[in-house]
């Protein structure tokens, strides 16, 4: 065999192992029988890369739970004990999380906390303390360190995250030194939300979906074929800011008549009259509930926003042709409390000859999790490659 040929063959039998990986990272505890049939191996080598994921630490094979069926059960093919993990950072308007998830997106740790100050320094000074203890922990086997933001990334800075008041924070400096090595991702929460809904959720079986998120504000992407598309600088789903409001009212963005301003919580104390609440999300969710519960005031406030929300998602389906929308957080609870007016609004908004089959409107799944889970993905995605696997090697 010559030099290049080697080459080739080692490169083919990687790309197999990456591929049962894969699978094990999307579908944990399968048998080896299965995977072999699912990706059209020969029990020979779906064997042959059993061994070499155990040999590297990367996969183990169980013994499921006794089923009281007789013979022995199929031995199921899950994440290792001693495997690679990704350290996840998430970042929402009243806190932080920080997790270490293995293969299969099993959370092993979770050490949370509640902002004391939402300025940047402290803020990046608590998730580095917190990322160290994690540290601590799990040492050499966290590879990948992928942090989520509520603001528009650029690089690995966070440009503009006007919920939390923050412009130009680099969040290199919220990575212990130990931990500075490994990779770094740093991404939109919004954005890892519909990647996880696209991957493992709600758009599961979408060729293009539409995600849209009301948290503080409305965010959104366009998952294309399992990738989100990010635009040339990251910045790309900042639906919100759109024009699809009210031109007189000023965003706290800069721009004005932005559509998510109209949407949120916040939008909902100013239709009712009431203070700017604390929590938006926590307020949004008890004017829905009584919304649903019956009319009055609340009502006729959740009629309005969900007017607005289904119009702006016709216009957006308009011009970006998903076959499914999935609306998250606060924008699902407007199609659980206000369905027909949503759905009445969206149908107008369309043209005419999308009327016919419309693309399906449907609420995420995933729940406050599916954040968490799109940075857990995104870490394995750059992990489960041969670069990805070479560092692993090398790291043990
Ligand atoms: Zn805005």
């Amino acid at each position: 065999m010559t030099e290049g040929s080697a080459g080739r063959a080692r490169a083919l039998r990687e790309d197999g192992l990456l591929d049962v990986l894969r699978l094990v990272q999307r579908q944990p505890g399968r048998t080896r029988a299965e995977l072999a049939r699912t990706l059209a191996l020969s029990s020979g080598s779906a064997t042959e890369i059993v061994t070499r994921l155990k040999t590297r630490q990367l996969a183990a094979e169980v013994d499921p739970e006794a089923t009281g069926t007789p013979g022995r059960p199929s031995p199921r093919l899950v994440a290792h004990e001693h495997g690679p993990l990704i350290a996840i950072v998430e970042i929402t308007y009243g806190g932080w999380r920080v997790a270490a998830a293995e293969l299969g997106l099993k959370v092993l740790e979770e050490i949370t906390g509640k902002h004391r100050s939402r300025e940047p320094v402290v803020v990046v000074r608590e998730l580095r303390t917190a990322l160290e203890l994690l540290e601590r922990n799990w040492g050499a086997r966290l590879r990948v360190v992928s942090i989520s933001v509520p603001g528009i990334i650029v690089d690995k800075r966070v440009a503009q995250a006007p919920m939390l008041g923050w412009n130009d924070v680099d969040m290199t400096a919220a990575v212990p030194a130990t931990l500075a090595a490994r990779q770094l991702l740093v991404a939109n929460d919004v954005t890892l939300a519909g990647l996880a809904e696209a991957r493992c959720g709600a758009a599961a079986h979408a060729t293009v979906a539409l995600y849209l998120d009301i948290r503080v504000g409305l965010g959104g992407v366009i998952v294309d074929h399992g990738r989100p598309t990010l635009g040339a600088t990251g910045g790309s789903g900042e639906f919100g800011h759109m024009p699809f409001g009210d031109p007189a009212s000023r965003c706290p963005c800069g721009a004005r008549g932005c559509w998510g301003f109209e949407l949120d919580g916040r939008a909902l104390a100013r239709t009712l009259g009431r203070r700017a609440p604390a929590n938006p999300t926590r307020f949004a969710a008890t004017v829905l509930a009584t919304a649903s519960a019956g009319a009055g005031a609340e009502r006729d406030a959740v009629d309005r926003a969900a007017v607005l929300l289904g119009r702006g998602v016709g216009g957006l389906v308009n011009a970006l042709d998903p076959d499914l929308v999935v609306l998250g957080g606060d924008a699902g609870g407007f199609l659980a409390a206000a369905e027909k007016p949503l759905r009445g609004a969206y149908r107008n908004g369309l043209m005419k000859h999308r009327r016919a089959h419309p693309p399906e409107i449907v609420r995420a799944v995933l729940g406050t999790d599916s954040t968490l889970l799109g940075a857990a993905e995104v870490g394995f995605d750059e992990l489960l490659t041969p670069d990805g696997l070479t560092s692993w090697d090398q790291s043990r």
